[in-house]
């Protein structure tokens, strides 16, 4: 450890308290922990501020002894890099441990405001309390996961108010220049703020887009838009037979999508995404992870659970079950044109795991089931590869096709969820491997790779991704777009000492 480093702790431990900074061997190999390929990220130590003007003190101290700062929310960003930061020798900021309040519910106006720490949970159980009026967008990852570091990191949910970012409406940030800034009608130089959290677009640029996969800042406050919770939520499922019948579901969603008839997103799921949830796969002792899992296990699966290679979920909202029906009957008749969708009713749905998954996330309550997925191979490696597809079905099906030949050729298990709005889909790649394994470690790796070189040839970007993989996506980015990135750290964060390395930034 640097001298510069040793000197930071004590300033730290001297400003905010000994309780505030832990470097044990223990916490140290806990913060390093994640399920990437590329191993652990040992920081130097952990720092624990209680408010925001302790953070602006961590960053004030930063600047000064030269400490590289990592914050995090809550750190269950599982498969993107976990709690750990992009470097070793990182200071972990870990924010969620005691700023973990929520700051304001406003009933009548539907929105919260909370710190780092909330928990998809935590709000949740809060606004249970309240009396169950107002609906949050979750994710179907864990509930212990935070509002705040899932919205940086442009995480997504499910209902009509999917987009985390998008729904965030009001930031406060101590930039890495140790300045505080609150973003829209927050800018106002005022102690009195009437629209912090209720406009978007005020006075001046947008700057809260800065502070998404970046690292020019630290939040410590956001606000996020509630729905009034519909009374009821009916889910619809179709079970499609073939893996190449991903090219008419696609075509299938968009209309749905594009005229709004529809107003959560789909999630169109093919077969390991869901079986993989319900426990480890049946193969993986035979081929011994050197091969995919065969076609007619994977079918065997598919019965077993009473699932289709690909599977398609939708929700409508509304005031009765009666009044929903009709709508329900409609979507019936259009995928009924296919000839080969299987109708699971959303009764049947509910008794069928994976997909009670999707009805949680419909309906804004966490849930723990699609955690399972961690478990699909042994040894507790998880990747997740984030590109996505224009909404049309030719397209997304040759995606498939040569994103599912990268996973064989690697010995992966092609694992994907396609969340589907009008024109774009995601497509939620999972790659478990056994991170135990040298050789499996290194084809989830290079599967990895593989794959982002194949989707760039072909035009698609990754929309969030690993942090071992910041750099190296970096690098696939416009020179313009890297100099405008690099500029913009150079003049909110001069001495680079938040997250260096962060989405390959400074
Ligand atoms: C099975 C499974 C399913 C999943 N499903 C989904 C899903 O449906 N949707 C989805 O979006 N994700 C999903 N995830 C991914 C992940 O678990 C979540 O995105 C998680 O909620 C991230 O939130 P966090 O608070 O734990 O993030 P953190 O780990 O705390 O933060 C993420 C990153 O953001 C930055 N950051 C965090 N807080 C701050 C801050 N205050 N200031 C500046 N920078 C900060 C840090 O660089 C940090 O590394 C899934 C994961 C798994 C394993």
């Amino acid at each position: 450890m640097s001298d510069n480093l040793e000197a930071f702790f004590s300033a730290v431990a001297k400003a905010l308290g000994a309780d505030s900074v832990n470097r044990s061997e223990e916490t140290i190999r806990r913060y390093a922990e994640n399920t990437m390929a590329g191993g652990d990220v040992r920081p130097s130590g952990v720092v624990y501020p209680r408010s925001t003007s302790d953070v602006q003190t961590c960053v004030q101290l930063a600047n000064q002894y030269k400490a590289p700062l990592y914050p995090i929310s809550t750190g269950y960003n599982i498969g993107l890099g976990s709690r750990s930061a992009a470097r070793q020798g990182q200071v972990i900021l870990d924010l969620g441990y005691r700023m973990n309040r929520i700051l304001e519910i406003d009933d009548k106006l539907a929105y919260a405001v909370v710190e780092p720490g909330v928990s998809y949970q935590a709000l949740y159980d809060e606004l249970v309390r309240r009396g169950n009026k107002l609906m949050l967008d979750v994710t179907s990852g864990p509930p212990q996961g935070g509002m705040i570091g899932n919205a940086l990191d442009k995480g997504a949910g499910y209902t009509p108010y999917f987009d985390h970012f998008g729904f965030s409406c009001g930031l406060e940030i101590v930039l890495g220049n140790g300045a505080i800034l609150r973003t829209g009608d927050g800018a106002l130089n005022s102690e009195t703020l009437a629209n912090w959290h209720t406009s978007k677009y005020s006075f001046g640029p947008i700057l809260d887009g800065l502070f998404a996969q970046s690292n020019y800042g630290i939040v410590t406050r956001m606000g996020v838009w509630l729905l009034p919770r519909p009374p009821v939520v009916r889910s619809f499922h179709f079970a499609f037979p073939e893996d190449d019948d991903l090219e008419q579901v696609i075509d299938l969603c968009r209309p749905l999508k594009m005229s709004n008839f529809v107003p959560s997103l789909f999630r169109v799921s093919n077969d390991l995404y869901l079986c993989g949830s319900e426990g480890e796969s049946p193969d993986y002792r035979i081929s011994k992870g050197k091969t995919s899992i065969p076609d007619e296990a994977r079918r065997a699966l598919r019965e077993k659970h009473g699932l289709g290679a690909w599977n398609v979920s939708g929700a409508f909202y509304g005031p009765s079950t009666a009044a929903l029906e009709p709508m329900v009957q409609r979507v019936r008749e259009h995928f009924g044109q296919s000839g080969k969708a299987r109708y699971i009713d959303h009764a049947d749905a509910a008794a069928i795991p994976p997909l009670q998954v999707a009805i949680n996330a419909f309906a804004g309550i966490p849930s723990l089931g699609e955690l399972g997925l961690l478990k699909w191979r042994p040894g507790g490696g998880n990747l997740w590869f984030l590109p996505g597809t224009p909404m049309d079905g030719k397209i997304a099906n040759d995606f498939q096709r040569i994103c599912r030949g990268v996973y064989e050729q690697y010995g992966m298990d092609y694992t994907v969820m396609n969340v589907c709005g009008p024109r774009f889909a995601r497509g939620l790649h999972v790659i478990t491997f056994n991170r135990e394994d040298a050789d499996e470690r290194a084809r989830a790796d290079a599967c990895y790779r593989k794959m982002s070189e194949e989707v760039a040839r072909r035009g698609v970007f990754v929309g969030r991704a690993p942090i071992q993989y910041h750099d190296f996506h970096m690098g696939q980015a416009m020179p313009a777009y890297r100099d405008a990135c690099h500029s913009v750290k150079t003049a909110l964060d001069p001495n680079g000492i938040i997250a260096p390395g962060r989405y390959g930034i400074g």
